[in-house]
């Protein structure tokens, strides 16, 4: 089959022919019909971020059918529509059995560390694949996996309930999500910052309240528009210090801000002003786990949370076409999202 692998970072993507991979008993094969390219993908690429063992097929946003299940699989048979989740847990170790499973001290992602759905097949175990509804496109489940699933995540560590405010720093791939999930939760109100006029439009279409930093600071712009009071949860979705700051700067007493955005420089806060002064909440917000797709697929099933604007365009299996794109994203200058149709 074809795959296109990651054989030494700082390297373009390359077109393989590789074998049909093996199915174990407790294992799924799924014909790839749709896989996302995530900015994860470019940076594994360029090396900023190890992927392995090399030559390794990328691609964790995936979605298909199953082609043939192993002998002892009872949840999914051959036909069925399924999305994947990307992480492949033991399902036992201490982490697992309290249900983190993104800690699991045998875990493994794939298009990562093991082979992933740029390719015609994938295997996964059983419990990684999902089923996916009818009504959703294979294109939106294989994006629902990755920065959806992520984004829901974070409001959930947020302790996001009805009737309260959120900001949503960064609407890009997650942060669309984010706003639909939030309005989806039960948000009165939810800010949308960017300095991106066109992501700006776009997540106000999906109902926020567009704020653009180019023009205007963000901290005092959500206080304006919220009478002073600030917000309850702040999402940090970019991985800025300087964002990561105003989020915490515009949480409302007893206000939480997740951080989900990945930084390499460290964070200074006045931690009387911005966190204990207004008992204010700091949180990290890591990957996403299995039990949190069914809610995901079902607001997305109702269209609660469209993705319609956010898949922007999609390509054929093709290593110019997808080296192409990881180009753009190293540049920040791609569509929101891209996936490829094999
Ligand atoms: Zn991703
Ligand atoms: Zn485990």
């Amino acid at each position: 089959m074809n795959a296109l692998r990651l054989v030494q970072p700082g390297r373009p993507i390359e077109m393989h022919d590789v074998p049909v991979p093996d199915v174990g008993r407790r294992d799924v094969l799924v014909r790839v019909r749709a896989a996302g390219i995530c900015h994860s993908d470019a940076h594994y690429r360029a090396g900023r971020s190890s992927a392995s063992p090399l030559p390794l097929t990328l691609g964790h946003e995936v979605a298909g059918v199953v082609e043939r299940v192993g002998a002892d699989v009872t949840a999914v048979r051959s036909g069925d529509r399924v999305c994947l989740h990307y992480l492949i847990a033991c399902g036992d170790c201490l982490h697992c059995s309290r249900g983190h499973e993104q800690f699991c001290r045998t875990g493994s992602m794939i298009g990562h560390f093991r082979d992933g759905g740029w390719a015609e097949y994938i295997v996964v175990p059983e419990r990684n694949a999902v089923r996916l509804p009818d009504e959703i496109p294979f294109e939106h489940g294989a994006v629902l996996m990755c920065s959806s699933a992520t984004a829901l995540h974070a409001l959930r560590k947020a302790r996001l309930t009805g009737g309260e405010t959120v900001a949503v720093f960064g609407v890009g791939g997650l942060g669309m999500s984010a706003v639909q999930l939030a309005r989806a939760l039960g948000a009165l109100d939810v800010f949308a910052v960017d300095l991106d006029a066109d992501k700006l439009r776009v997540a106000r279409d999906y109902g926020a309240i567009s704020v653009d930093a180019r023009g205007d600071d963000p901290v005092a712009a959500v206080r304006r528009y919220t009478g002073g009071r600030g917000v309850d949860v702040a999402l940090e979705l970019i991985g800025l210090p300087l964002t990561m700051r105003q989020a915490v700067q515009t949480l409302a007493v007893q206000g939480r801000a997740v951080v989900a955005g990945l930084a390499d420089e460290p964070l200074e806060l006045d931690t009387y002003r911005d966190l204990l002064g207004k008992e204010a909440e700091l949180i990290g917000a890591n990957d996403h786990l299995l039990q949190e797709l069914p809610l995901l697929l079902e607001f997305a099933r109702r269209r609660v949370l469209d993705l319609s604007r956010v898949v922007a365009r999609t390509l054929p299996l093709d290593a110019g076409a997808v080296n192409g794109v990881l180009d753009e994203l190293d540049r920040f200058g791609a569509p929101v999202r891209t996936v490829i149709v094999p």
